[in-house]
């Protein structure tokens, strides 16, 4: 029995090794085949995204060279601007277009008297210029004094209200009469000359009030009260303070775009660099033979105000 089985697995053994073989080489080749189509959709799929990918970096150039198209339309447009003398357009907006330099620079000194006027006063002193200080009301008996040197020194001295609180002026006409009043009899009182130019808070074109401005203008004129806002600013009112070499910069640059120019100051206690600036400032006018001058009845109006305000 056991010689007949040892002789039947000697014969069959390598078949049965055979057979397993071969479905072994079936199962692998299947495989090999199904692997292949895989990768051959997985490149198929490759080529296309390539495709994609080769469209978009086609449009992105075309955009980009649409981009240097417009640059340089852009370019052209501006260019051709440039040859246009907007200035030219602004000044003549602005109803005086020139070239030449003002016949007459106003200096004008608004919110005083503060620590400051004394020093502004020696420096206009000193270089024998006269300027206009729109002055408020103060209770300090030091300052007080002040409306009469300014006046003493030949300088106008002018209104800028008592109070200067924009919400209480401008809350009716009785209120900003009864304000005008108060500093209209201090600086008589304190004086002996009646002041007869008046400065807005904010200027006649300030946005605070809710009355039209045409209502206050008319409380002046019935006084004979000529009011003057300004045409140049030197920019000290800003916070923190500009530095003296800007507030020079901006008081004279745009100095010959008026027959006459008035630029405003501010003499606030915090405007140091105000008095820093006024002596070159100064300087500069006088090197161009400009005439400065204080408001007086031979000035132009210089107001903001339109009856579209
Ligand atoms: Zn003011």
């Amino acid at each position: 029995m056991r010689v007949q089985r040892l002789k039947r697995l000697l014969l069959f053994g390598p078949y049965i090794v055979f057979l397993v073989v071969l479905a072994l080489v079936i199962v692998l080749s299947v495989f090999v085949v199904l692997q292949n189509r895989r990768i051959g959709a997985l490149e198929e799929e490759i080529g296309h995204l390539t495709m994609n990918q080769n469209s978009l970096i086609e449009k992105v150039s075309s955009v980009d060279s649409s981009v240097d198209e417009l640059k340089s339309a852009v370019t052209a447009i501006s260019n051709e601007l440039s040859l246009v003398d907007i200035s030219a357009y602004d000044r003549q907006d602005k109803g005086s277009a020139r070239t030449a330099w003002p016949k007459k620079v106003y200096l004008t000194f608004d919110d005083g008297p503060s620590p400051n006027t004394s020093k502004i006063l020696d420096i206009l002193d000193e270089y024998d210029v006269r300027a206009s200080f729109f002055v408020v009301g103060t209770e300090n008996p030091e300052y007080r004094k002040l409306y009469k040197r300014i006046v003493d020194e030949g300088h106008t001295l002018c209104m800028h209200s008592y109070s200067h609180k924009y919400n209480e002026i401008y809350s009716s006409v009785d209120a900003f009469t009864k304000d005008l009043d108060r500093i209209e009899d201090l600086l008589y009182r304190e004086t002996g000359t009646k002041p007869v130019y008046y400065r807005f808070p904010g200027g006649s074109s300030n946005s605070v009030s809710r009355i039209p401005m045409s209502e206050f203008i008319e409380v002046l004129d019935d006084r004979g009260i000529t009011y003057y806002d300004w045409n140049v600013v030197a920019g000290d009112a800003t916070n923190p303070m500009l530095p003296a070499e800007k507030i020079i910069e901006n008081s004279l640059c745009d100095l010959n775009e008026y027959e006459e120019a008035m630029i405003l100051f501010h003499d606030l206690s915090n405007k140091t660099s105000t008095v820093e600036a006024l002596p070159s400032i100064i300087e500069a006018i006088q090197e161009k033979d400009i005439p400065i001058v204080p408001i007086d009845e031979d000035s132009i109006l210089i107001q903001h105000y339109t009856n579209s305000n």
